[in-house]
């Protein structure tokens, strides 16, 4: 593992270090997380996305004819540190340009990369995720929304679940069953669905910080060109579990980590304890130096994935560990915010002289949900314990199918 820049690299990282000093604007990095469904917050997330892209600094690794800079790696990473350290405000659009994307890079043909990969980028089409159903989460391949052929056209019914975003994402990549009588996971096909089209209701749900960030999603007659089929007929299981690959990184993202990492060290450095700033009591130094060494540890972890990944080496479970090790770290960053803020914790997010401080009881009930969102941390043990180390695996509940 070689953690130096080239001379070259260091020339770009200064660039990028410019451009950002430039560019970020200077009241996001005190406003909270957007506010799901504000027009107004939606189209400002919009023009920053673009504003990156136009930059070149979005999806550097695409290639060039999608929209991307066919760049390699490096570059990519040395813009996603600089954008911690910039504190520059996060993308709209990750759904897409995080799991979607790469999944059409992968399996999409060329009609449909060409089609959907440029818009992606622009952040002129937002995408959500349909797995999700009231009997299928963990056991994903349970999901019963159905397409049927007609003729050249898929007629979709079901319902989703749990779909962040699906009140103003303009597609979504959906999963349905177009075999009933296959094996539950062979009967699967991957869908790019028009959430405009006829027979679509979206039901906004309101979760625990009181946000409506995700959605029921009902399909009624709804129609999909076949050209919409990703990776095949029925071969739709593999296409999901490549998404998933990607999602389990996004989410495991450790610049996100970082972001809050930095944060906190701000919360303990600016609020009082026992008159005191809290970063000088014994205890809060104890406890921040832990999850110090595990960011850390995680940032080296990712180096060496970097590393695996510029020598041509398959990820294996990579995407699973780091879901597991970030989502759950990130919850007890802002668990011990919490603990700092004390009993102010709980008011802090109707202060207005709060400022970010407002964000850790946010941020608190919103990590527990990315433990889950994605695939929850049980399921990913299973993953780690199976395809990692070999394991015996759980018995198959659709053993018999
Ligand atoms: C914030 C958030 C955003 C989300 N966004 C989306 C989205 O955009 N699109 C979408 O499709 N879905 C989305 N989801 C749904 C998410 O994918 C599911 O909630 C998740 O897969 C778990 O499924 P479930 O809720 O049905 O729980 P269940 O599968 O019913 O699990 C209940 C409990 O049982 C445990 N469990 C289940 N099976 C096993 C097993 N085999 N071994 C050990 N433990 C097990 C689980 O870990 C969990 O603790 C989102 C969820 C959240 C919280």
């Amino acid at each position: 593992m070689d953690l130096s820049y080239t001379p070259e690299e260091r020339a770009f990282q200064q660039t990028v270090r410019r451009w950002l000093a430039a560019n970020v604007p200077k009241k996001s990095r005190e406003e909270r997380p957007m506010e799901w469904g504000d027009p107004r917050r939606i189209a400002q997330a919009k023009a920053w996305q673009r504003k990156v892209w136009e930059a070149g600094y979005l999806a550097m690794g695409w290639p060039r004819e999608y929209g991307g800079q066919g760049a390699d790696l490096m570059r990519q990473t040395i813009v996603n540190e600089e954008m911690v350290r910039a504190r520059a405000p996060g993308l709209i659009g990750m759904m897409g340009i995080q799991m979607v994307g790469p999944t059409l890079i992968q399996y999409g043909t060329e009609e449909q990369r060409r089609r959907f990969l440029p818009k992606i980028l622009t952040a002129e089409e937002i995408w959500c995720q349909g797995y999700s159903e009231p009997g299928a989460g963990s056991d994903l391949a349970s999901l019963r929304t159905r397409a049927e052929l007609d003729g050249d056209t898929f007629v979709v019914n079901g319902q989703k679940v749990w779909t962040s975003n699906a009140q103003y994402a303009d597609w979504m990549f959906c999963l349905v069953r177009t075999d009933p009588a296959a094996p539950k996971h062979g009967g699967i096909s991957y869908l790019l669905i028009d959430m405009r089209s006829p027979g679509i209701t979206v039901r906004p749900l309101v979760q625990m910080t009181g946000d409506a960030g995700f959605n029921e999603v009902f399909f009624e007659d709804v129609r999909v060109p076949r050209a919409n089929l990703v990776g095949g007929l029925n071969n739709g299981w593999q296409v999901a579990n490549a998404t998933l690959a990607h999602e389990r990184n996004m989410l495991g993202s450790t610049t996100r980590t970082q972001q809050i990492f930095q944060g906190l060290l701000r919360l303990a450095r600016t609020h009082a304890r026992n008159g005191r700033p809290a970063a000088e009591d014994p205890v809060v130094r104890q406890r921040l130096a832990s999850l110090a060494i595990r960011v850390e540890t995680m940032k080296l972890e990712a180096y060496r994935q970097l590393t695996d990944a510029l020598r041509g080496r398959r990820p294996g479970i990579s995407a699973a560990v780091n879901k597991l090790v970030a989502t759950e770290l990130n919850h007890d960053l802002a668990k011990a915010a919490l603990d700092i803020l004390g009993s102010y914790g709980p008011l802090a997010r109707t202060d207005r002289r709060a400022r970010d401080r407002g964000i850790w009881p946010l941020d608190f009930m919103f990590s527990l949900g990315l433990i889950i969102g994605g695939g929850t941390s049980q399921i990913q043990k299973n993953i780690i314990a199976e395809r990692g180390l070999g394991m015996p695996k759980e018995p198959r509940r659709d053993a018999a199918a």
